[in-house]
C-alpha cells in the first residue's frame, strides 16, 4: 500500500487517487456534490466571445444534473441533500457545486453572494466553480482567494485539449495560451484548480490526446477530469459528425487512452472524473457512452490487469 502525503491511496481499489477516497480522507466520511444552478450564462453562446458555444454543448449549457434555475440556490441544496441523505445518511457532507454555464459570468455581485451563501449552507465543507479560464479578472480572483482561505474551493476550467487546431473546429473561442493566463492567476493565488478534458474530439488522434495529458500534468492541477465525447442530439457537433461520420473512439480504445493518459499523471493528481454523464435519450454517438459502469469498470480492470497505475511514467512533481 503506497502512501501519498498522509492519504493510503489504494484502498478502494483503484490505481489513480479518486476523488471520493480524497474527500472522504480529507473529511472523514462521505462527501458528495450539489449541483446549483444560478442562471449564468456564457460569453461564447451571447456573442462576447463567440456565438452557438462550444459545439458539443447543450442548450442547457453542459450540466449533468439540471435543477430549475429560478429555484434559490438554498431550495436547490436542500433538495438534493434531502434525497441523498437517504443513500449516504446524515453524517454525509457536500460540496455545493456552481455547475452550469459559465460561474463568474454575468452579474459578479449577485454571483458574489451566490457563492458566499452556498459555502455557509449547513453540512457544505467546499464549494467547487465551473467557469472558463478567460472569465477571472482580478476582482474575481481575489474573491475566490479569499472564498479558498474559508472553504475547500476548487475551480474548474473546461480546457478539453491543448491542440489549437481542434480548439477552433470545436469553437472553444479560447486558445491554450489564454487559457494558460487564467490558469496561472488562480495558481498564483494558490486556488485548486480543476481541468476538464475531452477525448475523442473529432479527428484528434491518440497522440494528441496523451500530449493533451502530458500538457495538463506540467501545469501541476489538483484534480483533472476526463471525459469521453458524447455527441448530444441537436448540438452542432451533432450536425458535424452526421456530415462527415468523423471517426469515434471505441470502447477499447477509449479505455486505453485513459490509462495512458494516467499514467502520465501524477499520482497526487485527483482524479474527479473518467467518463461523462451521456443520457440515453440525448445521445447520439458513441452509444457505449450510456453505461458509465462498463466504462469505468473496463478501467479498473485494464490498469489491474496490466499493473499500471497513474503516475508511472512522470516523475515530474
Ligand atoms: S464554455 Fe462551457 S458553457 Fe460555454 S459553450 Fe463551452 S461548454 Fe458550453
Amino acid at each position: 500500500m503506497r502512501r501519498i502525503k498522509n492519504i493510503t491511496k489504494y484502498e478502494d481499489g483503484k490505481h489513480f487517487l479518486s476523488m471520493s477516497l480524497y474527500l472522504k480522507k480529507r473529511f472523514g466520511c462521505k462527501v458528495y456534490k450539489v449541483p446549483l444552478n444560478i442562471g449564468c450564462s456564457c460569453p461564447n453562446r451571447d456573442g462576447t466571445k463567440g456565438i452557438g458555444g462550444c459545439i458539443y454543448c447543450s442548450a442547457d449549457l453542459s450540466g449533468d444534473f439540471i435543477i430549475e434555475k429560478q429555484e434559490d440556490i438554498a431550495v436547490q441544496y436542500n433538495s438534493t441533500v434531502e434525497k441523498m441523505s437517504a443513500k449516504w445518511g446524515e453524517n454525509a457532507k457536500c460540496i455545493a457545486y456552481f455547475q452550469s454555464g459559465t460561474n463568474t459570468y454575468g452579474n459578479q455581485e449577485f454571483i458574489k453572494k451566490q457563492i458566499e451563501r452556498a459555502s455557509n449552507f449547513e453540512n457544505c465543507v467546499g464549494v467547487s466553480i465551473g467557469t472558463r479560464a478567460d472569465c477571472l479578472c482580478d476582482d474575481v480572483i481575489e474573491f475566490l482567494s479569499n472564498i479558498s482561505k474559508k472553504t475547500y474551493l476548487t475551480v474548474e476550467l473546461g480546457l478539453q485539449t491543448v491542440n489549437d487546431q481542434t480548439g477552433k473546429l470545436i469553437n472553444r473561442c479560447m486558445d491554450y495560451s489564454e487559457f494558460l493566463k487564467g490558469y496561472n492567476k488562480l495558481k498564483q493565488k494558490g486556488i485548486n484548480i480543476c481541468v476538464h478534458i475531452i477525448n475523442g474530439l473529432p479527428y484528434e488522434t491518440k497522440e494528441d490526446m496523451l500530449k493533451t495529458a502530458m500538457e495538463v500534468n506540467k501545469l501541476k492541477p489538483h484534480c483533472v477530469k476526463i471525459h469521453m465525447l458524447n455527441i448530444l442530439k441537436n448540438t452542432e457537433m451533432a450536425r458535424l459528425y452526421l456530415e462527415e461520420k468523423f471517426p469515434l473512439l471505441s470502447l477499447e480504445e477509449y479505455i486505453e487512452i485513459v490509462c495512458e493518459q494516467l499514467r502520465l499523471l501524477d499520482e497526487n493528481i485527483i482524479i474527479g472524473r473518467l467518463t461523462g454523464d451521456g443520457k440515453k435519450e440525448d445521445t447520439l454517438a458513441p452509444l457505449w457512452t450510456i453505461k458509465k459502469i462498463d466504462v469505468l469498470n473496463g478501467i479498473d480492470k485494464y490498469m489491474i490487469k496490466n499493473n499500471i497505475f497513474s503516475g508511472d511514467k512522470t516523475n515530474i512533481f
